[in-house]
């Protein structure tokens, strides 16, 4: 018997941008529960294969995260090979940890596998390195969206000196920059908001800090988007980025 779960990471939305270990997982699995940001294209990888759609928009309200943790369980008692397909990377923002907890504590045999988190695909795409010596020294990813309401940071946030990725922040843009402001980030901090990385249809938005919501408006920026936020933004930053010889 091969039951087992894999959580895999299916990357921003490339196909390309899979892993080869996930490409193995998806070839050995019976059944795929696939989430609403994963491109179907990928599936192209497996054989023979029952694909459920579980994300948000796939018909499982209520209860969804219960609905899924108790498929995935009942799928490998019955010995089959699971793997639960997340956008990205499983565990950024993907509740992989929370799954793998629930399914271990049950006995079952899982595998995390790594994804191309969006945050990642988003700022390469644009060619905005997310450190750069003598520019950012780190990066921090982070989500405007909470289950508890629980409020970041803003003042480490904004003083931290890293590079931030925002996930989900498209609906708390008005927010986001306020706070950002209200802790002390200069207004005219370079931000980038980039729409469906890494697909055909992507596209990114170049603004600051102080008009990232009306360029947002203007520009009808919507979900799936990531911000980054800090001097790797700069437009052309590329080339306009003086880096320190010595750095
Ligand atoms: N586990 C995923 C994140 C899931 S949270 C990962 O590692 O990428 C969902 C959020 O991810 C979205 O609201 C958006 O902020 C971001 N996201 C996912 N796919 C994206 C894409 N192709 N382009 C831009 N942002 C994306």
């Amino acid at each position: 018997m091969n039951a087992k779960v894999w959580l895999v990471g299916a990357g921003p939305g490339d196909p390309e941008l899979l892993t080869l270990k996930a490409v193995r997982a998806l070839r050995e699995a019976d059944v795929v529960l696939i989430d609403d940001l994963v491109n179907p294209q990928v599936l192209e990888h497996c054989l023979d294969v029952r694909v459920i759609t579980v994300g948000k928009r796939g018909g499982c309200r209520s209860t969804p995260q219960d609905f899924i943790h108790r498929l995935m369980l009942r799928y490998t008692r019955q010995g089959k090979c699971v793997v639960r397909l997340k956008g990205g990377d499983p565990c950024i923002f993907g509740r992989g940890g929370e799954e793998a907890l629930w399914l271990r504590e049950r006995g079952v045999d899982v595998e995390l596998v790594n994804g191309i988190t969006a945050g990642l695909a988003g700022a390469t795409n644009c060619d905005i390195p997310l450190t750069l010596r003598g520019v950012s020294r780190g990066v921090t990813l982070v989500t405007a969206h909470t289950q508890d309401d629980s409020s970041l940071n803003w003042r480490a946030l904004a003083e931290g000196g890293t590079t931030l990725v925002v996930y989900m922040g498209v609906a708390k843009l008005e927010e986001i920059r306020q706070q950002l402001l209200n802790a002390g980030m200069v207004a005219d901090m370079p931000v980038a908001m980039i729409e469906n990385a890494s697909l055909p249809q992507q596209r990114e938005c170049r603004s600051t800090l102080a008009r990232m919501h009306w360029d947002a408006q203007a520009f009808a920026l919507k979900s799936p988007a990531i911000l980054v936020i800090g001097s790797v933004a700069a437009a052309a930053q590329a080339a306009c980025i003086a880096v320190p010889a010595s750095a």
